[in-house]
């Protein structure tokens, strides 16, 4: 069965690029069709199980990457600073709450975004707005920014490779629990959280020796379950690689492990909704403010009516200042409904403002104090406070203010390389997971 006849085609879809020309669209789509899936159904189905977890109090979600990838940012220097940085985030929130961490990344697909104007105009001149390297080039130019269907083989071919890359650090003895200490080599050492994550690594070392000499040596350290994701926007791509399962003849999105819908492209009767709801990945909704709590539950009606554990993933977006009131109706909502959902804290997209300087920043305090109010929420509540989704990169980036180094507003310039919102570099993402792993440990008590 062709699986794109499983989607309603006469569905608006929010945010999509006006590619020039349909023709060559349309063989594009017909190109991808043929390629071999990034990822195997089954392992959505191993993801969703730990998502169950998740949702039930027993593990904890990190979600983590770049705003938007770039072709030229997919190097291994770059894929291998970012795998690096979650595995680290990813042993000191273990560390100190003794939860399970389920990695995932926003990475190896999040190559197309979506944007408040269709259009940019810088000096007079008007052009189409960047999209990602999925739909056109960050350059201003005329030819750099038309839509260019060719650019999804890239991604495709890009997401192969840098997926390739993930699978080879994860499971060739790179993300070995042993090797905690290298995750901290060859980053630019700041010196209160290098020391305090090089001692964990020394506790975390002294406790595999003593299980050793018991003669414990578990598989379960040698290697990571590492999972890719992306926000499902360029609806031509992710159709072109839904396939149907072999195993089970449902149909999957096999361009990443787990796919969310965005806050401007989840509208109950939009294309973007139709898509999730038919395929069998675990899925993510983005849920800004101004959601209410029918819209929540009649997203769960849609996209979960069976109540399956895992299948669904809420990532609240509400800004420092809101969430502690925005929160609480639709937590309350859905627990009452009965529904299952892993709950995870965006603290990056409420918080983003712009500089005196023009640069697009967030402040470290303010994603900090999101994450702090998601917390306090569910405390209150009782309900799991699930994970985080951050966008983080490992390279010693200059774009968000404060964090131990104090960048400051002045810093910005010094090194801003991202291609679209602000991302925390490895400093700040490293003291970041120190402090969710203070909340989650005393969540616990
Ligand atoms: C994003 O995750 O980069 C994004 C655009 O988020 P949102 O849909 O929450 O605005
Ligand atoms: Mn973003």
């Amino acid at each position: 069965m062709n699986a794109n006849s499983i989607f309603n085609s006469n569905l608006k879809a929010a945010q999509q690029p006006t590619w020039p020309d349909q023709g060559a669209v349309d063989s594009v789509v017909k190109e991808l069709a043929t390629y071999p899936p990034l990822v195997f159904a089954g392992e959505c189905d191993n993801l969703k199980a730990k998502i169950a977890q998740a949702a039930a109090g027993n593990a904890f979600w990190l979600q983590g990457g770049d705003c938007a990838e770039t072709f030229v940012a997919a190097t291994a220097d770059s894929v291998r600073n970012r795998i690096k940085t979650i595995l680290q985030m990813a042993a000191v929130l273990q560390y100190f709450s003794s939860l399970p961490v389920v990695k995932v990344g926003r990475m190896a697909g999040q190559f197309a975004k979506p944007r408040s104007n269709d259009n940019e105009t810088r000096d007079g001149v008007t052009l189409p707005a960047y999209r990602g390297d999925a739909v056109n080039d960050l350059e201003f130019t005329k030819g750099a920014r038309t839509p260019n269907p060719n650019r999804l083989l890239k991604v495709y071919n890009t997401s192969a490779s840098t997926l390739n890359l993930v699978r080879a650090f994860t499971q060739g003895g790179f993300a070995d629990i042993r090797q905690v200490h290298s995750w901290n080599k060859g980053f630019a050492a700041d010196a209160r959280f290098s020391a305090r994550y090089e001692e964990m690594a020394n506790e975390i070392g002294r406790a595999l020796q003593f299980m050793q000499s018991a003669g414990v040596d578990p598989e379960a350290f040698k290697s990571v379950d590492f999972y890719s994701s992306h926000e499902a926007l360029i609806l031509e791509y992710e159709k072109a690689l839904t396939r149907i399962d072999s195993r089970t003849g449902n149909p999957y999105d096999v361009s990443a492990h787990f796919v969310w819908i965005g806050e401007r492209t989840r509208q109950l009767d939009g294309a973007h909704m139709d898509f999730a709801e038919k395929i069998h990945n675990p899925i993510g909704v983005k849920l800004g403010p101004k959601t209410t709590p029918e819209e929540a539950l009649a997203i769960i009606k849609k996209l979960n009516p069976k109540n399956e554990p895992g299948r669904l993933t809420f990532i609240s977006r509400m800004g420092a200042t809101l969430i502690r009131e925005k929160l609480p109706p639709l937590v309350e909502a859905v627990s009452k409904s009965g529904a299952i959902v892993l709950w995870v804290c965006d603290p990056m997209h409420g918080n983003t403002y712009e500089a005196p300087s023009g640069y697009k920043t967030r402040k470290f305090d303010d994603v900090l104090d999101e994450v702090r109010g998601f917390f306090e929420v569910h405390k209150k509540l009782g309900t799991h406070p699930g994970g985080i989704h951050i966008e983080l990169t490992g390279d010693d980036v200059t774009e968000c203010v404060g964090g131990g180094d104090q960048i400051s507003h002045e810093d910005l310039a010094t090194r801003y390389e991202s291609a679209c919102d602000p991302r925390l570099n490895h400093t700040q993402s490293l003291e970041l997971a120190f402090l969710v792993a203070e909340m989650l440990r005393d969540h616990k008590k």
